[in-house]
């Protein structure tokens, strides 16, 4: 399914230097080596927080560093360690609530038979429009880990652009399902023919009602953050029989 999902890089602090100092006081003879050793570099922990509700705060700054052993100094005095770092994430990623698993146990029930849709006319065409302008964010088959779990891999092509921008049929095709979702917010699913599907969640608003027929390039909706999606972004997927297949076969040329 799609879930709150943001990419952040941590580095952990470098350890400090050494020194490489002596020593030669009149009541040692020989002197001798006496650098203390560079302080520890810090640690990066994801705690796990109750009170994060989303991953938003991760938006807007991703690159996360800890803190930086200290130099260690003349007679045998280590450096300072590094102060860790410690990143708060939402724990409702991981585990829902017992009322929010049955809403999505029931959304994912009938999202299974609704992708099983089927019917006899063939699609106009195979070729499809992309379906918001907008920088790709996330591509098909990326595989999204939480708390060391594969939680699963990415079943669409992520689209970011601001809430309000346009989002069309990639292809023609009929209405079959407009809603909003725990994990995908509102959804329009379009059924092209023969078991070819296509699905934008995330949306903002819904622009065709339920049986509509629309023709490729029609305007179905605009992009948004409904349901748990971390920023305004459209996620896209095209599915086959009911199995997710990489959008971007069928999505010959980007919108101008
Ligand atoms: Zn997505």
């Amino acid at each position: 399914m799609f879930l709150d999902e943001v990419s952040i890089t941590v580095r952990a602090g470098d350890g400090g230097d050494g020194a490489a100092t002596f020593r030669r006081e009149a009541h040692v003879p020989r002197g001798g080596p006496d650098g203390g050793d560079g302080g520890r570099g810090g640690s990066v922990y994801l705690v796990v927080d109750a009170g994060e509700t989303m991953l938003r705060d991760y938006r807007h700054k991703h690159h996360f560093r800890a803190d930086s052993g200290g130099r260690g100094e003349g007679s045998k005095r280590h450096g300072k360690a590094g102060r860790d770092l410690h990143l708060k994430v939402p724990p409702g990623q991981v585990d829902l609530s017992a009322e929010d698993l049955a809403r999505y146990e029931r959304e994912r029930t009938h999202l299974q038979a609704l992708l099983r849709t089927f019917s006899d006319t063939p699609p106009t065409t195979l070729v499809m429009l992309e379906p918001a302008r907008g920088r790709r964010s996330s591509g098909f088959g990326l595989q999204r880990f939480f708390n060391d779990q594969l939680r699963s891999r990415h079943n669409g092509l992520d689209i970011a652009a601001p809430v309000g921008t346009p989002v069309v049929a990639a292809s023609a095709g009929r209405v079959i399902d407009i809603g909003e979702y725990f994990f995908n917010g509102r959804m329009v699913v379009l059924d092209h023919g023969l078991g070819l599907l296509s699905l934008y969640a995330h949306l903002n608003s819904i622009d065709v009602a339920f049986a509509d027929a629309v023709h490729g390039g029609r305007q179905i909706g605009t992009v948004g953050a409904t349901g748990r999606a971390t920023g305004p972004h459209l996620h896209f997927s095209v599915y086959l029989n009911a199995v997710a297949v990489d959008p971007t076969l069928f999505i010959v040329e980007s919108q101008k």
